[in-house]
């Protein structure tokens, strides 16, 4: 690990265990976390940085199994300076990387502004763009404007749709580039039936997914991938869920590691999972899906990091 980092007007942390900072609750440490004050303090930081040190933006890891081994060179988690979210009463809607999905939802919908969909997924803006998060028929390609970013030399850019080349849960982001915040434009709406509907988002979720647990939600992309319109969606007909009953894994463990007996495709850290027992298990339902159906289940939650030393 080296010492020789760049001074920084925000934090930076050195072997900083990750486990509490991601939703599975597993990982090691990272060998630095970098919490930039602002825009200014993360693009000074990566230019001074050395080009050969590896840099991992980071939202609040609802996408991501760390490895036990944790990671090497820095990872960015933004906060409070790149939380603001601002809205306009045309629908338009610009929210800093670090705000909360949720958060951006319900000031929106005060604003009468229709981003509904983010109500009900559990991650920050940046990593919603990152993943083209989105669900039940509404994803961040069908709202997304326009995306800023610091490269990894440190300069400011501004990404458009076609950059991002959005499709079923994920999109090119450039390698190397960290969104710092995003403009989205929606429809508009009365604030007391966007209010209604995210409510109604909420108890759709609690009746059908272990929300309590800890998961990433989704474990595998939805086999199909697109539906016949070529839009990038997850509403067609064949679900990974549905592929993992089938092969009879629905409640299979490996270790605390268990896909949940409520909904077959969340992946569940019972309690004393480890980073490798969650991928074992994944690995196992790929196997005995791919035996069973002819089907080869692709992740949708990243796994980072390195394997834990024997
Ligand atoms: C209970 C539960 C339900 C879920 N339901 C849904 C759902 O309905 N729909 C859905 O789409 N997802 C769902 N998810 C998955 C997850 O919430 C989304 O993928 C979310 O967008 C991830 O955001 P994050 O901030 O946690 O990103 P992270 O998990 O921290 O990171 C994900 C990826 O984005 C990259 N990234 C993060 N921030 C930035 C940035 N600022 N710049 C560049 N790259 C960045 C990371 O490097 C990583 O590659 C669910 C998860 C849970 C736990």
């Amino acid at each position: 690990m080296t010492d020789k980092l760049p001074t920084v007007r925000g934090t930076l942390t050195p072997n900083r265990p990750m486990a509490d900072l991601s939703w599975l609750r597993v990982g090691g440490a990272a060998d630095w976390l970098f919490q930039p004050a602002d825009a200014d303090d993360l693009a000074d930081f990566l230019r001074d940085l050395d080009p050969g040190i590896p840099v991992m933006p980071i939202g609040v890891c609802s996408n991501m199994i760390i490895r036990d081994g944790g990671i090497r060179g820095v990872v960015v988690r933004m906060g409070r300076g790149f939380n603001d979210i601002k809205t306009n009463s045309d629908g338009t809607v610009v929210a800093g990387a670090a705000a909360l999905d949720a958060h951006v939802a319900r000031k929106a919908a005060q604003a009468g502004v229709d981003l509904v969909f983010l109500r009900t997924i559990p991650g920050a803006i940046g990593g919603a763009v990152k993943m083209n998060a989105g669900c039940y028929g509404v994803y961040m390609a069908d709202v997304f404007v326009s995306a800023s970013g610091i490269t990894r030399e440190g300069k400011a850019i501004t990404l458009n749709a076609d950059q991002l080349g959005f499709s079923y849960r994920s999109s090119t982001v450039p390698a190397g580039v960290i969104i710092t915040s995003v403009t989205m434009k929606a429809p508009t709406g009365e604030p007391d039936v966007l209010e209604a509907k995210m409510q109604n988002a909420l108890d759709a979720r609690e009746k059908s997914q272990p929300t309590k647990e800890r998961s990433c939600g989704s474990t595998f992309r939805n086999p199909a991938g697109f539906s016949s319109t070529g839009k990038a969606d997850d509403v067609h007909d064949l679900k990974a869920w549905k592929v993992i009953d089938d092969a009879g894994l629905r409640g299979a463990r490996v270790g605390g590691a268990q896909m949940s007996e409520m909904h077959s495709n969340f992946m569940i850290n019972t309690g004393d999972a480890t980073a490798a027992d969650l991928e074992q298990l994944g690995e196992e339902v790929r196997k005995k899906v791919y035996e069973n159906a002819q089907i080869q289940l692709e992740w949708e939650i990243m796994r980072v990091g390195e394997f834990a030393k024997e």
